[in-house]
């Protein structure tokens, strides 16, 4: 059974690699012809491991291939999401499963409108990878992944698959709350690092927009019942400002480098859940609003 793979990038090359080398199959889902004419031309996948560098030839296909997909790992930015697998729905074999790498919360349930037939697995990484060039990945940082269906709590049999490839996981009874939880450390990090324009540990110097921020991240967590992941929020906050203090966030490596970022399934999620919920959170709104000026200001897309 092979593993179909849409996003051929950081983390979609960490997860290709290292399955392939495991010797499961595994297939490449490129954009285009161009894109997949360039791969072949590159040779394979390269992934760097401890500056160690070596070379998967993974098999790879555009989404007009017509091979059936039984399993979907989609790897691209949350805003591609839905569109890139509108593209493969008729591909998708009766009992298909995706399985949803997007940070942040709002993309899996826009991809599951799409394919009501699939099983939508959610998932949650801290693993760090990064593209030195097409094709070449760095991993850098081992981490965990979580992987769960708030619909269907039994495990699939393929997490073996993980196991073998050394995909450090757990299956997660409650993936929702685990997702929530990193929206919510990423919205009290990660903008404030764009618009102070600092490291992590840059943030130790805002204690009081830090402390406000979680204050109301921890009350939208409670009336949207994921009371759980608010839970000694601005404390595990305030460790993670510590043991990152010398990283850039992604969404500041995202805005440096002149990339769209990912605000509308971040921040501008939490915003609308507030809305939605009719409830008001002066801080988390303008820290939106300021955040949202200041990509437009630059150029980059505001959502
Ligand atoms: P990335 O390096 O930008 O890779 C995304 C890939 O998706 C690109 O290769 C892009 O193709 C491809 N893509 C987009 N639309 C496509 C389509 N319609 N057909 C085929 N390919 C398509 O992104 P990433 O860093 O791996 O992040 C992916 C997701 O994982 C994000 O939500 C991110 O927040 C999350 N995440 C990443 C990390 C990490 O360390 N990187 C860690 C945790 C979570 P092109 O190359 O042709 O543009």
């Amino acid at each position: 059974m092979s593993w179909h793979i849409l996003g051929a990038g950081s983390l979609g090359s960490l997860w290709a690699a290292r399955l392939a080398r495991a010797g499961v199959p595994v297939q490449l889902i490129l954009r285009n012809p161009q894109r997949l004419q360039a791969y072949h031309q590159a040779g394979g996948l390269t992934l760097v491991e401890q500056d160690q560098a070596r070379l998967y030839p993974v098999a790879a296909q555009t989404p007009d291939s017509t091979q059936p997909i039984q399993r979907l790992l989609l790897t691209c930015k949350a805003y591609d999401a839905e569109a890139a697998v509108a593209q493969l729905a008729p591909r998708l074999v009766p009992g298909a499963e995706l399985i949803l790498l997007q940070n942040g919360l709002g993309s899996q349930d826009r991809v599951a409108l799409q394919v009501p037939q699939a099983r939508c697995i959610l998932a949650s990484s801290t693993e760090g990878a990064f593209r030195e060039r097409d094709f070449r990945v760095v991993f850098a940082g081992h981490g965990h992944t979580w992987l769960g269906d708030p619909l269907d709590l039994q495990p699939p049999a393929w997490l073996e698959d993980l196991h073998q490839a050394g995909i450090v996981h757990d299956w997660s009874l409650d993936i929702l709350s685990r997702l929530w939880r990193k929206l919510a450390l990423n919205c009290a990090i990660n903008p404030l690092t764009v618009l102070h324009d600092c490291r992590n540990g840059g943030l130790r110097d805002h204690p009081a927009e830090i402390a406000s921020l979680c204050a109301e991240l921890g009350e939208l967590l409670q009336r949207c019942g994921q009371g759980e992941a608010a839970h000694d929020l601005h404390e595990e906050v305030l460790r993670v400002i510590q043991a990152t203090a010398a990283n850039y966030s992604s969404m500041h490596q995202d805005v440096s480098q002149g990339r769209r970022t990912e605000i509308t399934y971040l921040l501008g999620y939490a915003c609308a859940a507030a809305q939605r919920h009719r409830l008001t959170l002066p801080h988390l709104q303008a820290l939106h609003e300021r955040l949202l000026a200041h990509l437009t200001a630059r150029g980059l897309p505001s959502h």
